[in-house]
């Protein structure tokens, strides 16, 4: 290595010091509820593959079949050519879908969140931000050039305080996820959309994990509150619950007009292939034809939930389909997710930066796809691993 870059030696063995360092896998099937990784086939707890549609055959089809027609790349910004047939379907399907006017199509939802935040807010406006967002509503935030206010999670008087203080200023946008992506809370978007609507601020939800999960339709943690009307801007991702790839923001004709003009990640980026629209269009189509999926979903994990919180567990605020075991230190939730690969179980371990120093978990991510015998399996396997048990408990 080049003497300049030898910095980055001690930043590794910094990180390797603090049990932090992470590598890269690779899984060695298709995504599923099972899969092979290091050689070891493993139930996976580890995909946000909620509803089972990433290997669904349907959006293979649907991507195979646009293939045919249209050949594989974009080529070009979506201003600048690259928006075709299959782009311009989805956008107004998931207008449809959320029920709102209109709908973009970004690269992924991080690109989503980088970007649109930045042409909402900028310098001599205020953003108020959960503590627990995710890195690109984050990262959205800094470039932004706004003024930042981080709000206690999920703490409304904290945010109301906040908003009150600063109500001269120019603009003001309350950033938030509705489902949030490492605990499995939610945000109270019914106090958070009246303090929006009081203090006459704007209100951005990030639905990435409640897209296709929550409310009566599959439209999130707006809809399951019911305060859509409230939300002005919907950041959702088709990355997950929707088996494909690619970020959307939804809401009012103008809103959509304006951020295909003035936000950056959607100018200066290249368009999805539109084989990748397509299979999120088979998955929008499953989601509206396939309730079951979600309501089965969801069922199982408030039973799940229930297991290993009598087991002594801690799952934390959950109330969704993605169960923290809070453990604290990334020491222990490192060797929990080793012992749990060793007995067949892929849970992974989560651990700064991804969340607070203290607050290292593992995350359970449930889908639609397993099946009762793999979700007792773990359930037997934490039981005999329980805290309760290693406490010399009634177990
Ligand atoms: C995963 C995630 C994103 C990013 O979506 P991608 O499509 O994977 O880029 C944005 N926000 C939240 C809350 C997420 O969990």
């Amino acid at each position: 290595m080049p003497h300049t870059l030898l910095w980055i030696d001690a930043e590794l063995d910094a990180l390797r010091q603090a049990e932090l360092l992470r590598g890269l896998k690779v899984r060695g099937t298709s995504q599923g509820p099972t899969i092979d990784l290091d050689g070891r086939t493993l139930v996976n707890f580890g995909a946000n593959d909620y509803l089972g549609l990433a290997a669904d055959e349907r959006l293979a089809a649907a991507a195979k079949e646009a293939i045919n027609a249209d050949g594989w790349g974009a080529g070009a910004s979506p201003l600048v050519t690259g928006r075709g047939q299959w782009h311009a379907r989805l956008e107004a399907a998931l207008a449809e879908f959320e029920a709102c006017e209109a709908a973009l199509l970004f690269p992924s939802g991080f690109a989503a969140n980088a970007g649109t935040v930045p042409a909402l807010a900028g310098q001599g406006d205020v953003i108020f931000a959960d503590a627990k967002n995710h890195a690109s509503l984050i990262d959205g935030c800094r470039l932004s050039r706004a003024t930042v206010h981080i709000y206690r999670h999920a703490d409304c008087d904290h945010l109301a305080e906040l908003l009150a203080a600063y109500s001269a200023a120019r603009r003001r946008l309350i950033v938030t996820d509705g489902l949030f992506s490492m605990d499995g809370d939610l945000a109270p978007l019914d106090k958070i959309a009246e303090l929006a609507a009081r203090h006459n601020a704007m209100l951005l939800v990030d639905e990435a994990h409640a897209t296709g999960v929550l409310g009566a339709h599959g439209r999130g943690t707006a809809e399951h509150f019911g305060v859509e009307e409230a939300v002005h801007i919907k950041i959702g991702t088709l990355s997950k619950a929707l088996g494909s790839a690619g970020g959307f923001v939804c809401g009012s004709r103008h809103l959509i007009d304006f951020l295909a003009n003035r936000a950056r990640s959607y100018v200066f980026s290249t368009a999805q292939p539109g084989a990748v629209a397509a299979a999120a269009l088979a998955a929008l189509e499953i989601v509206r034809a396939e309730p079951h999926r979600r309501q089965r979903l969801l069922a199982t994990a408030t039973e799940l939930r229930t297991q290993l919180s009598d087991q002594g567990w801690n799952v934390g605020l959950s109330t969704s389909p993605i169960i923290p075991l809070m453990v604290g230190t990334p020491d222990a939730a490192m060797r929990l997710s080793a012992t749990l690969a060793e007995q067949g179980h892929f849970v992974p371990g989560i651990r700064p930066p991804t969340v607070p120093e203290g607050e290292s978990l593992l995350r359970i991510s449930l889908s639609f796809a397993h099946t009762a015998e793999m979700i007792e399996g773990l359930v037997g396997t934490l039981r005999r691993l329980s805290p309760r048990r290693a406490a010399g408990g009634s177990r």
